[in-house]
């Protein structure tokens, strides 16, 4: 059989016949795949690699109809997310959007690296798995062409004053005073959230990193963003509920 390599991360997972897995990976090399780990429920050496959200250097055969786990060497470590809930929860997110985003072995560009840098972040117990969530979804929103509208309102076209506005996911963006209003889909902006998702959408991480994001604050920033993906993927997202259901 043919043979090819990839860095892999386990998005998904399934249980398969006796011992089998099949894992849905995204690669670095070939977008996203599926892929059949044969004894993987059985060999203890493997198991670790294989885990989800794990990262490994992987050879894959050409397989009938899936290919096939050849070898698997790991690379880095998930364990601190395994142990605790909210990162669980938030790197389920970051897998089911991944997964949902992507068509089979269509690679987007920088999509690989940008998971890999926020499965370690999130991994690393320093930091606050929703502030890193709220990041990775800005940045995603970014790489795929949704980045909300934060300095011209959506409607009339209007520059953004620095003033609390409302979110709409319809039309993609923070409403001015005059066209938002509180029974339209959506949520509200306070100043400080326009603020910090404007500093979000310039990709200024330094800056974001050294911020101090009040649960009012990440909770009207994640309304945003979690809105406008759902609404662009025009699907509701399993995973934010398991999320939610942690914060
Ligand atoms: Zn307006």
């Amino acid at each position: 059989m043919p043979t090819y390599e990839a860095d892999a991360i386990v998005l998904h997972r399934l249980d398969y016949g006796e011992a089998d897995r099949i894992l849905t990976l995204l690669t670095r090399e070939h977008g996203k795949l599926a892929a059949i780990a044969k004894g993987a429920r059985k060999g203890k050496a493997r198991t670790g690699a294989l885990d989800l959200f794990s990262r490994s250097h992987m050879m894959l055969a050409k397989g009938h109809n899936l290919d096939v786990v050849a070898e698997v060497q790991r690379r880095g470590d998930v364990r601190h997310i395994s142990g605790d809930l909210q990162r669980t929860a938030s790197a389920c997110l970051v897998a089911e959007v991944v997964d949902k985003v992507l068509e089979d072995r269509h690679p987007v560009s920088d999509l690989f690296d940008l998971v890999v840098v926020t499965l370690d972040r999130l991994n690393g117990l320093s930091r606050s798995p929703r502030a890193e969530t709220a990041w990775f979804l800005m940045r995603i929103l970014d790489l795929l062409g949704y980045q909300p509208q934060l300095l011209d309102c959506p409607s009339c076209s209007r520059p953004l004053p620095e003033a609390a506005g409302w979110f709409s996911p319809l039309l993609g963006g923070v409403l001015c005073a005059t066209c938002g209003a509180h029974d339209q889909a959506g949520s509200p902006v306070s100043v400080n959230s326009l603020k910090v998702l404007r500093l979000m959408a310039a990709g200024d991480g330094e800056v974001y990193d050294r911020l101090r994001l009040s649960e009012a604050l990440l909770h009207e920033v994640e309304a945003a963003l979690e809105g406008q993906l759902e609404y662009h993927l025009d699907r509701r997202l399993k995973s934010l509920d398991f999320l939610r259901s942690t914060r």
